[in-house]
């Protein structure tokens, strides 16, 4: 079984794909944890050319393409032999994000996006995927809190535009996809919202 885990920053993204991860070992399975962009020693290289702000000089295309690169090494490396090997691959971020922040605030054409995530997917989709949903405010703040800022209180107006859109993107994705989706709404505390994802993934997947 293969389940991803999307929202904006702040959202909690990496606590609870760690304590699904720890639940479903728990109930005996083997549980691959992953992450994007990366989760393959060819990504993780693209992750680093990314994240270190060498692609800035790419425009959104190539950026796009990139993130497509790093997607299809990650599928080919780590999650289609492991899903091939009966184990459960649990990813934070997959190809939704690339909708999300190259598609639609990234503003590269869709039809791009869509050739893209066929080509880097090659047959392999998410059985499930948990979106952790907050208002674009709290998202900010515990990310302004997480990077140690003095003022996690004040933000520009277009990052709250912008976290606003992406929101909007997501949400808009999970309507047009209901059996894939599951929302959660990540503002309660992480334990609370641990146990909202406990019952997605046990009543979605049969457990
Ligand atoms: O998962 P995390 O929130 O740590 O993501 C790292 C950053 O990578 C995000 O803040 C986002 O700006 C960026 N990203 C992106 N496009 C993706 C995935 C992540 O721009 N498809």
């Amino acid at each position: 079984r293969f389940i991803t885990f999307e929202g904006g920053e702040g959202a909690g993204k990496s606590t609870q794909v760690k304590r699904l991860a720890e639940r479903l070992r728990r109930s005996g399975l083997t549980v691959v944890v992953t992450r994007e962009p990366g989760g393959s020693a060819g990504a993780e290289v693209v992750r680093h050319v990314i994240l270190s702000g060498a692609a800035e000089a790419l425009g959104p295309e190539a950026e796009a393409m990139l993130f497509a690169a790093a997607r299809a090494d990650h599928v080919d490396e780590t999650i289609r032999p492991a899903l091939e090997a009966g184990q459960w691959v649990i990813s934070d971020r997959f190809a939704d994000s690339t909708r999300v922040y190259q598609g639609v605030t990234g503003r590269v054409p869709a039809a791009l996006i869509d050739e893209l995530e066929r080509v880097a997917l090659d047959g392999v989709a998410p059985d499930l995927t948990i979106l952790l949903d907050l208002p674009a405010e709290v998202g900010l703040k515990r990310a302004a809190v997480r990077r140690g800022s003095a003022d996690a209180d004040r933000f520009e107006k277009e990052d709250v535009a912008m976290h606003a859109a992406r929101r909007d993107a997501f949400l808009a994705i999970a309507r047009s996809e209901p059996r894939r989706f599951a929302v959660v709404d990540a503002s309660h505390d992480p334990d609370m919202v641990a146990e909202d994802v406990w019952h997605a993934v046990s009543a979605r997947l049969g457990l």
